[in-house]
């Protein structure tokens, strides 16, 4: 090692030790050894707070952070609550979610195994879509969401989360069927469940997207 490359080391060390010492002068006991970003869930639920951030929150009744398993290997992405998931507190609780039930046990899971959550977290008027500043707003808590889960894989339901997780334009038409990536995470976007059951014929293209995902799935298993 030369003499520059020694000193730019040694200079770095001391400013780590500075900032361990600082760490450990706020009451820091010990370093994480693993994820050393990561948050819980909790924690996040924690700074999400009773969140005012968008006009969203004016007329919800319940956020709708997000249900399953924080260790799940598969995370489904909706749009927004909807009405019935506003009144309870939980994703995909009304007729859209029955189907997105059966499309989990079709690939031989269960909702408890799975994790599913929202683009945004609160249920918009009249079932509107959200709209771009809304999702500026709650894009960072799912971010976070999907950083602490670390899935093996996304499934992305309709245009709202693969246009907001693939970030492009493109038509959930144009991008379901084939593999995309979200910070390295694999994304299989598919049809929502809402326009499945007003689009019947296009359950046969979401059962190919869900059968990509089981095969995906088994080959990490
Ligand atoms: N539609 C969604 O996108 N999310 C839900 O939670 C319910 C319906």
């Amino acid at each position: 090692m030369d003499a520059k490359a020694r000193e730019e080391l040694l200079s770095l060390i001391g400013h780590l030790r500075s900032y361990v010492l600082y760490q450990k002068g706020l009451g820091l006991e010990a370093l994480p050894r693993s994820r050393p970003f990561a948050q819980t869930l909790g924690a996040v639920i924690e700074e999400l707070g009773e969140c005012h951030r968008c006009r969203l929150s004016r007329k919800r009744k319940n956020i709708v952070f997000g249900q399953g398993n924080e260790k799940a290997n598969l995370v489904f992405v909706g749009e927004a609550p909807g009405y019935e998931e506003d009144i309870q507190g939980m994703p995909f609780v009304g007729k859209a979610g029955q189907l997105l039930t059966r499309m989990i046990a079709a690939i031989g899971m269960t909702r408890e195994e799975v994790y599913i959550t929202n683009v945004v977290k609160c249920h918009p008027p009249q079932n509107r879509a959200p709209l771009p500043d809304e999702i500026d707003c709650c894009y960072p808590f799912l971010a976070k969401q999907l950083r602490i889960i670390q899935p093996m894989l996304i499934c992305a339901l309709g245009n709202a989360a693969a246009q907001t997780l693939l970030d492009t334009e493109a038509g959930i038409t144009t991008v379901r069927g084939t593999f995309h990536s979200w910070e390295g995470t694999k994304v299989m976007p598919t049809f929502h469940p809402a326009y499945l059951l007003r689009n019947p014929e296009r359950k046969r293209q979401a059962w190919e997207d869900m059968q990509a995902i089981q095969r995906e799935l088994a080959k990490g298993a």
